[in-house]
């Protein structure tokens, strides 16, 4: 990247890579279970869940391309394969193999808490180093928090 864009970047980049490309797996992962879960998905309020999961599924894979956008700019690689995304993969894959909507719902809310858990650390590690990945992280960590609190609504519906 930039001479100078690189020299603001106060935080180990390498470590940084690393941390982006756990997450661009988290993101990958994410994309497949929301967007297979809504293909699958059986039971009540079908319509309406697997709306939500197949608009979620979007919305993962938007943060996958602002992620490799960020490491590029940082002059890394994304991960090649999908046996490295699942290798690196920090929330990991949660199979729908019960498509009951209530079910799917639950992993979901699952995902989502393990990738604002990961959002939150990656916003520690570079606040008032990086300002460029910070406001990155910043606008992704928003969408989890809004995608925890749609599927857990929708849970609350269902009871
Ligand atoms: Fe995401
Ligand atoms: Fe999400
Ligand atoms: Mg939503």
């Amino acid at each position: 990247m930039g001479t100078k864009g690189k020299a603001i970047v106060g935080v180990d980049v390498a470590k940084l890579l690393d941390m982006l490309n756990k997450a661009y797996a988290d993101e990958w992962l994410a994309y497949y279970q929301y967007w297979v879960g809504a293909k699958v998905a059986s039971g009540r309020m079908r319509g309406i869940v697997a709306g939500e999961l197949e608009e979620h599924a979007n919305e993962e894979l938007e943060h996958a391309q602002k992620l490799v956008e960020r490491m590029i700019t940082l002059g890394g690689t994304p991960l090649l394969t999908p046996e490295a995304l699942l290798k690196e993969s920090g929330c990991g894959y949660d199979a729908p193999t019960d498509p009951c909507t209530k079910t799917l719902l639950k992993q979901n809310i699952k995902g989502e808490q393990c990738a604002i858990a990961t959002y939150s650390k990656l916003l520690d590690f570079v606040k008032d180093k990086d300002p460029i990945t910070y406001h990155l992280v910043l606008e992704i960590l928003e969408d989890e928090v809004k995608h925890e609190e749609d599927l857990e609504s929708l849970l609350a519906d269902m009871a």
